[in-house]
């Protein structure tokens, strides 16, 4: 996939703030720090685009990236705020969760996971609450570059193991820092976007 235009199009808090333009929407969850902002950064060949680790306590909102005029990528704030105050997890919830359920549009959500660590028990909430609802998930399990090419195999058995991953969802490697698994990600986007 050749990106020739990208830019921060919509950021919203609020339903009425979402594109009207009815593109397909690829939706990007993860726990802060997991590798996001990086992984959109490399999708569309920005260095910096995307913003980097959104902390608890600044703002949340969804950040509609539109590429190519075909398609949006959708961030998603960061999960895991389990130290953050409960009325910030809840707001988080309610934003996220008008979202991801009912928006027609919306084509699948790529988790990322960190490829090094077991999931961590909101990885495995956000994975089967998405389940729960039917939307199609491509897991993607960053920083690849960061463990050597031998243990690949087993992390992978480990992840989809512990999420309880249904067999029709992909699980891909990538690393921000080597591209690897860049063309597949896409090339598994695009199949879902033409679905
Ligand atoms: P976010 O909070 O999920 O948006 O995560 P960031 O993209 O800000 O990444 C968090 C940290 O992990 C930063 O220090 C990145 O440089 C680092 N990082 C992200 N992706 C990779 C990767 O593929 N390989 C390596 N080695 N580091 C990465």
């Amino acid at each position: 996939m050749k990106v020739t235009k990208a830019e921060l199009a919509h950021v919203a808090v609020k339903r009425e703030q979402y594109p009207t333009s009815r593109l397909p929407e690829i939706a990007l969850s993860g726990r802060s720090n997991v590798g996001k902002s990086s992984f959109i950064n490399k999708m569309i060949n920005r260095k910096a685009l995307a913003r980097t680790s959104q902390r608890p306590g600044k703002t949340q909102t969804l950040n509609f990236y539109e590429i190519n005029e075909m398609i949006y990528f959708v961030d998603v704030p960061g999960y895991g705020f389990a130290k953050a105050p409960k009325p910030e997890r809840e707001a988080w919830g309610r934003m996220i969760e008008g979202y991801l359920q009912d928006r027609e549009q919306l084509k699948a959500v790529v988790q990322l996971v960190d490829v090094r660590h077991a999931p961590s028990a909101d990885d495995k909430a956000m994975y089967s609450w998405l389940k729960h609802f039917d939307i199609p998930v491509i897991i993607v399990a960053t920083k690849s570059d960061k463990i050597p090419k031998g243990k690949w195999q087993k992390h992978l058995s480990v992840i989809s193991k512990d999420l309880q991953k249904v067999e029709s969802d992909p699980l891909l490697l990538f690393s921000s820092e080597t591209a690897q698994g860049k063309e597949q990600v896409w090339n598994t986007i695009l199949h879902y976007v033409s679905k």
